[in-house]
């Protein structure tokens, strides 16, 4: 388990390939202004996993080695197991407000479940999975960060695309070497990406016209010949005043080039067969994890952004009027669905056949699909009762300035000073209307995948019939009568 020190001294010596801004990354990562915040966070959750008092939640050991590693890549082998992971997942998220969607944990949970269920992989060839279960057991015992990157780049998303391989810029394998496989083009969109130490790739799905574009790999994340090319970045400042979120969790996002990257066999776990993924959720219960993780974070989200709206609501005292009740009611109301729908996926939860405690799906299915659809409305809800307090925010440098006395007079709340009105409604603004709110509200419509397909998956994979034979038994009584 490493702290936060660690951490970024293993950022800053990685020296992977990283773009930003027409500019190719050189010295310290963490001491680059679009990097510093992000990895200053993330060094703050490692720190915290290594405090002594949340050694029970954080810290786990196997019976047969006194080493300590960290929760998320504990196999859960019970529900109290379980329990204890929701409980540290929450409590990790709390410290980023529930916005740090690629936090260490997402990865690490997902190398877990795949490295847990390596007799899956074996069964195309003896040696992936053995190659998954190193990877996860490595990973463990060096407490390694993660990226990933599951899409084909957004070029021709027409089917007859893949058909004409000329065109075609998906990432794919070139060349089959006595060392490895070397992989040229392009995935996205990576979150984080350049910001870890591994990256994991997984089958895209979508262009299973050929294969060559089927693979499952982790390699260190300054391989030769891979490269992040990051979009600009949405925090403007390190003022924590001026951008208290984006100054602090600013992830970056990034498209991943490959460059004839040789990936070597022994990091190599899917290769060529699509079975291997078709059911690749019911052998390792990797997207129910995964998502169980995700609302996890979400509920945290939630729990801010009412107790964000409660304070708007006070400062300029509006909660007496019943359109603002009714909307903090939605709030509550998101708030608590989110909850019930993680308890359930808890209570739920049954131990596949490695043993591995797998939160229920169903529950997370429908929270993944009801999330992207009220979180812009909750973020619409902020800035109807923010209203022109979202915009009339003041810097840092204004309130030290001549204009001080102005701003104290005119921003005061009902019963909050200027400055504190103005920290607290900046907040809001960065959640809602900044560069950095818009891409949150982006990230959650879509990272866990196109909200359109998932629901055709989500409509597909439920159990239905059960409820179709009730009817048909209701029918038929009728028919007796
Ligand atoms: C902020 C952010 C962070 C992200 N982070 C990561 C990350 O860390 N790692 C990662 O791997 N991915 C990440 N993603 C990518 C995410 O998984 C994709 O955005 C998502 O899967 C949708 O794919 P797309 O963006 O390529 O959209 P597209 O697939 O191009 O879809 C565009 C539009 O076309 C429609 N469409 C396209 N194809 C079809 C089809 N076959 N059937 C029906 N409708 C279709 C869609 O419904 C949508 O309206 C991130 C995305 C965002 C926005």
């Amino acid at each position: 388990m490493i702290n936060g020190k660690e951490y970024i001294d293993r950022m800053d010596a990685l020296q992977n390939e990283i773009w930003i801004k027409g500019k190719k990354c050189s010295g310290k990562l963490s001491e680059l202004a679009p990097f510093k915040g992000i990895l200053n966070s993330k060094a703050e959750l490692y720190d915290y996993q290594c405090q002594h008092e949340n050694r029970k939640l954080f810290r786990y050991s196997l019976s047969d080695r006194k080493e300590e590693y960290g929760f998320s890549y504990h196999q859960p082998l019970s529900l109290e197991d379980l329990t204890n992971r929701r409980k540290a997942t929450q409590e990790w998220a709390r410290l980023s407000a529930g916005l740090m969607g690629r936090s260490p944990d997402y990865m690490n949970t997902l190398l877990m479940a795949l490295g847990a269920a390596a007799p899956h992989f074996s069964k195309d060839r003896k040696e992936f999975g053995d190659n998954i279960k190193r990877l996860y057991e490595r990973a463990r015992n060096e407490d390694l960060s993660i990226t990933h990157t599951f899409i084909n780049p957004q070029v021709n998303r027409s089917i007859a695309h893949y058909l004409d391989d000329s065109t075609v810029t998906a990432a794919k394998v070139v060349e089959e070497k006595k060392e490895g496989i070397v992989i040229q083009g392009a995935r996205l969109l990576a979150t984080q990406g350049g910001l870890t130490d591994e990256l994991l790739v997984l089958p895209a799905g979508g262009n299973s016209l050929d294969d060559s574009y089927v693979f499952g790999f982790m390699i260190p994340a300054n391989t030769k010949g891979l490269k992040f090319l990051c979009r600009e970045s949405f925090c403007y400042s390190d003022c924590a005043f001026d951008h208290p979120l984006a100054s602090q969790f600013e992830e970056i996002d990034s498209i991943v080039v490959f460059e004839q990257v040789l990936v070597p066999w022994e990091c190599v776990f899917v290769y060529k067969n699509l079975e291997t993924m078709a059911n690749v959720e019911e052998e390792t219960g990797m997207y129910a994890f995964l998502q169980f993780q995700s609302v996890c974070r979400q509920v945290v989200k939630l729990e801010y952004i009412l107790g964000l709206c409660e304070m708007i609501g006070d400062a300029i005292q509006i909660q007496e009027y019943e359109h603002v009740k009714q909307k903090m009611s939605e709030i509550i109301t998101a708030l608590e669905i989110m909850k019930a729908l993680l308890l359930s996926s808890e209570v739920n939860s049954q131990p596949n056949r490695y043993g591995t405690w797998i939160p229920a799906s169903p529950p997370l299915k429908a929270a993944i699909q009801y999330f992207p659809g009220v979180y812009p409305r909750l973020i619409e809800i902020i800035e109807m009762l923010g209203a022109s307090g979202l915009i009339s925010i003041p810097t840092e440098k204004d309130f030290q300035s001549e204009i001080k006395g102005d701003l104290e007079r005119y921003l005061q709340g009902s019963n909050i000073e200027a400055k504190e009105r103005v920290r607290l409604f900046r907040m809001a603004w960065d959640l809602s209307m900044s560069a950095f709110g818009s891409r949150q509200t982006q990230f959650e419509r879509f990272f866990f995948g196109d909200p359109i397909r998932l629901a055709a998956v989500h409509y597909n994979s439920y159990p239905i019939q059960p409820f179709v034979d009730q009817v048909q038994d209701f029918l038929n009584k009728i028919e007796k009568k």
